[in-house]
């Protein structure tokens, strides 16, 4: 196969003094080689201090190889003799940068970098390195260069606002926290672990990239004791909003309680855990008939969980009605007799502030559309490799609106 070396230059735009010597197609091995010099006499900036016009004073690899984009389906490299220049100013010895590749030590080309991190976006990185035939080391080590990269030029100075939540890689092992910013709906930080530590760990995060705890005024999260801790003490400025999902989600655990007591002695609840805990638009045509017949029964799942739908009813109040409509509800509760409705009920009257502050703020987790669903994604896509590291760049790279830059 001939291939025109001036088509070749046309894509790769490879800057002087370098220029294509030529390209060809190994049949055998199925891949295409260019092979990239530059002329005699050529100067280099130094690598160390970025001085310019830096004679060669050695070649450091005769052969220094970089893969680059498919050509149609083959695999295409880039091969050069590597020179290293004597600087005259800072008096180093070192290998020159390239302009194809972001680093000294990468194998891959820039261009080749963009499309793994283009695929990683929607298809799990096992995948992708079947694809292309690499190992997915390398291709993380990938992810990770521009995911650190991103996260270090990260500009938080506009931070404002926090809403958090936590999940774990594998159930109930390694906890991933995550901080977003709900106006900007970006990732401000992600750390392992969901104690109040992570919170501290945010606020130096934040404060590195140029954000202030202080200016910090509203904060959204679930009412584990150890996120109150931690918002508390680190963002003193903060009011809080409990997030109404997890607020309902409380609830909703206490239905299922109520219903797992009441079983044995109800025929009527075989098989219907989830008919009670689902959304009514969301159940099944007989799942909807069998609610309508016993959501207005004397059973005490049926009680639960009317007062499960009052409560999520309550969202629905104008601000200047719903914390009144709350005080009577947590009445009710406490009256109830169900003792984990009675549970919820004591909670929320302990965190009331909290919880009525979403009339005020409207500030809920729900502003990825489902925090969980961004991480089962991620998870999805570091399958087989759920090391805390990987996932944490993947919620990045999915959520995170990082400016990926691919230039040096
Ligand atoms: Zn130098």
């Amino acid at each position: 196969m001939i291939i025109k070396v001036q088509d070749i230059d046309n894509v790769f735009h490879i800057p002087e003094p370098w220029y294509i010597e030529s390209c060809a197609f190994d049949e055998k091995k199925e891949q295409l080689d260019c092979y990239i010099s530059f002329p005699k006499g050529a100067t280099f900036s130094c690598s160390n201090c970025n001085e310019e016009h830096q004679k060669v004073h050695d070649i450091a690899d005769y052969n220094r190889t970089w893969r680059h984009l498919n050509f149609f389906e083959y695999p295409c490299y880039i091969h050069a003799e590597l020179p290293r220049t004597d600087c005259q100013k800072c008096g180093k010895i070192r290998r020159v940068h390239v302009p194809w590749a972001i680093k000294l030590r990468s194998n891959f080309t820039l261009l080749f970098d963009a499309w793994i991190i283009t695929m990683a976006k929607d298809m799990p990185m096992n995948a992708i390195s079947r694809l292309v035939k690499e190992h997915d080391t390398q291709l993380w080590r990938i992810l990770h260069y521009y995911v650190d990269q991103a996260i270090a030029a990260q500009d938080l100075s506009h931070v404002t606002m926090i809403s958090t939540d936590e999940t774990s890689a594998k159930k109930g092992h390694n906890y991933v926290t995550i901080f977003m910013d709900p106006q900007e709906k970006n990732v401000i930080h992600v750390t392992k672990g969901k104690d109040s530590s992570t919170w501290e760990a945010c606020k130096e995060h934040l404060e590195s990239h140029g954000g202030s705890a202080d200016k910090v005024t509203e904060v959204c999260m679930d009412m584990s004791p150890a996120f109150i801790k931690g918002a508390t003490e680190h963002f003193p400025n903060a009011s809080i909003t409990f997030d109404k999902f997890h607020v309902i989600q409380t609830a909703n655990e206490a239905v299922d309680l109520v219903r797992r007591n009441e079983r044995k002695s109800s025929i009527d609840l075989k098989n219907t855990r989830y008919m009670w805990l689902k959304n009514e638009k969301n159940l099944t045509k007989r799942q909807k008939e069998n609610l309508d017949r016993l959501k207005d029964s004397d059973l005490e799942t049926a009680k639960a969980y009317r007062m499960r739908i009052s409560l999520q009813e309550i969202y629905n109040y104008p601000s200047e009605i719903g914390p009144m409509a709350l005080t009577d509800w947590i009445q009710w509760g406490r009256r109830c007799r169900l003792k984990p409705m009675v549970d919820v009920a004591k909670m929320l009257h302990k965190h009331y502030d909290g919880v009525v502050q979403w009339f005020n703020t409207k500030l809920t987790n729900g502003l990825l559309e489902g925090t969980n669903s961004l991480f089962q994604a991620a998870k999805r896509k570091a399958r087989g490799y759920r090391s805390d590291k990987n996932i944490v760049a993947m919620i990045y790279l999915l959520a995170g609106k990082l400016n990926f830059s691919l230039k040096q």
